[in-house]
């Protein structure tokens, strides 16, 4: 797919001398190669605890699960689900990384307010997905519904950059 819609998020992420500033290539695994990044599944979703790499400041994020299996799907959760109710209950705007190869929700750090964030991969949202799975924290109807949805927005894409 396109992510031309989301150049001016990738433009902050990049010129931010934040998480993603000096040491890019650790992020090459991801999530996990944020040293201070925990990753907590939940009912709800996916918990991430980290701090704030400009101030140190402690971040905690929940993904919800209809995010994480947008992500799984390659397309914006925030586009996925426009105009649709019981996916999610309260969708952040995500931007694409070209260079971590990764979905990044936009939060900003509430002491300094640079992005301050976890990437995530598809493949990574899918591990995620299998904990869910287990833990019946979804029903598989709801995930084949999330999942329609979100393979009908990368057709759409795909047709839209033809
Ligand atoms: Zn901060």
């Amino acid at each position: 797919m396109s992510n031309d819609n989301y150049d001016g998020f990738a433009d902050i992420i990049n010129g931010n001398s934040g998480i993603f500033g000096t040491d890019v290539s650790s992020m090459e695994n991801g999530l996990t190669a944020f040293d201070s990044a925990k990753t907590i599944p939940k009912p709800q979703g996916v918990f991430v605890e980290m701090h704030c790499r400009q101030c140190g400041n402690p971040v905690r994020i929940t993904v919800e699960w209809g995010e994480i299996v947008a992500i799984r799907y390659n397309v914006a959760p925030q586009l996925a689900y426009r105009g649709t109710r019981g996916f999610v209950n309260d969708v952040t705007d995500w931007g694409f990384s070209a260079e971590q190869q990764a979905w990044i929700p936009k939060n900003t750090c509430q002491r300094c307010t640079s992005i301050c964030a976890p990437g995530f991969k598809p493949e990574e949202a899918e591990q995620h997905l299998a904990v869910g799975r287990r833990n019946r924290w979804f029903s598989p109807q709801w995930e084949q519904q999330a999942a329609t949805r979100c393979s009908q927005m990368v057709q759409q894409a795909q047709s839209v950059s033809r």
